[in-house]
């Protein structure tokens, strides 16, 4: 005994195409396998439910139905569904959003040219370097296609041949439980085709590790962490697809006297006393030769003095940032004797109590 094609997807029996639809979507969700592992019942629904959407979907088959009941629809005409597979690929569209597709429209993605991996090289460079650029030369092993094969890994003039495991496809269907499953061919790791003469350099890989040799050209301005792409450098493409990209990130090396921050230069400056008492005009380390510090009158140790320009340049171009000196002012350990009778004698002048002893000078508090 059948039961009604109507009752079986919960329809009226002026129901539209729409409402059929979708009360056969809520049922195959509802007793679909994946949902009701192991349950017989619930793949008789499924199963009854196909069925019926199966033959109401179908104008002509409906037609049928409506007017000669189970007969005119039984046979060859009602099709009929074997098991779960068929179902699944009869109906597979109406699944196709809730259960993710199935695998079966899975693209030979291993057969397709495929672009090479992208490349990254880190690059030291030295600070002083940063101020002009400059160019050096890298060196790298890296993935490429064969010459020889032209990345196919078949011997010269030989060709890959199809396999006949999975006819090509790359996947074979295995049945498991309610579900066909496809997985990757084993015989040809889904490639489709295998080789029968595998090319000498590459064992057949298609590819080789290559040494290569590159001049890279550092603009002026770069800074830790800055990225300069080399288009098309990195490695080899898989089956004629195009290469990857090479990233050179640059690292800058510390230097001994000068930090950097952004685009200004950092140094700590030493100056005399009397220096720092009277002014003075020094020559100082620059980045590149020597800058002139004017040291005003008065100047405190931990005072900063700014000298325009002899920073770092901008990547992007423009002006170069500031050399800031943060200044250290010394006291000598020991006076020369003249040196002692003339600041006393300034002492005694502006009055103020200093220590008689000889050959010491005081630390005066500011
Ligand atoms: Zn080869
Ligand atoms: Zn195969």
């Amino acid at each position: 005994m059948q039961n009604d094609y109507y009752e079986v997807l919960g329809v009226d029996r002026n129901a539209d195409k729409a409402t059929i639809k979708k009360a056969y979507r809520k049922l195959a969700i509802k007793y679909h396998p994946d949902q009701n592992p192991g349950n017989k019942e619930a793949e008789e629904k499924f199963k009854q439910a196909a069925e019926a959407y199966e033959v109401l979907s179908n104008e002509d088959k409906r037609a049928r139905y409506d007017r000669f009941g189970h007969a005119g629809v039984n046979g060859n005409a009602a099709g009929g569904f074997h098991d779960v597979g068929d179902i699944f690929s009869a109906f597979g569209d109406i699944f196709g959003d809730f259960f993710g597709g199935g695998g079966r429209q899975q693209s030979r993605r291993s057969q397709r040219p495929r672009r090479g991996s992208d490349l990254r090289y880190y690059l030291d460079v030295d600070l002083k370097d940063v101020l002009n650029g400059v160019e050096k030369e890298i060196d790298f092993d890296c993935e490429d296609s064969c010459s020889t094969c032209s990345g196919s890994g078949a011997k010269e003039g030989t060709r890959p041949v199809t396999c006949t495991t999975c006819g090509g496809s790359g996947q074979v269907i295995r049945q498991q439980g309610f579900f066909q499953m496809a997985t990757p061919c084993p015989e040809c790791r889904g490639q489709g085709q295998v080789i029968q003469d595998p090319c000498q350099d590459c064992s057949g890989r298609g590819r080789k590790l290559v040494h290569r040799r590159l001049n890279i050209k550092v603009p002026p301005g770069v800074d830790n962490g800055t990225q300069l792409r080399l288009t098309n450098e990195g490695e080899g493409g898989h089956l004629g697809g195009g290469r990857g990209d090479l990233f050179v990130e640059i690292r800058v090396k510390e230097h001994p006297h000068f930090q950097r921050r952004n685009q200004h230069l950092i140094a700590r400056e030493k100056i005399s006393y009397l220096q720092a008492l009277l002014g003075a005009e020094l020559e100082v380390q620059a980045l590149d030769g020597t800058a002139r510090m004017e040291v005003p009158q008065g100047t405190h140790t931990g005072d900063v003095l700014r000298i325009a320009e002899k920073g770092i340049p901008s990547l992007r171009g423009g002006h170069r940032g500031d050399l800031l000196l943060e200044v250290e002012v010394e006291f000598p350990k020991k006076l020369t004797k003249k040196e002692e009778t003339l600041l006393r004698e300034i002492a005694e002048e502006k009055g103020e109590n200093v220590v008689e002893s000889k050959g010491f000078f005081g630390r005066k508090k500011k």
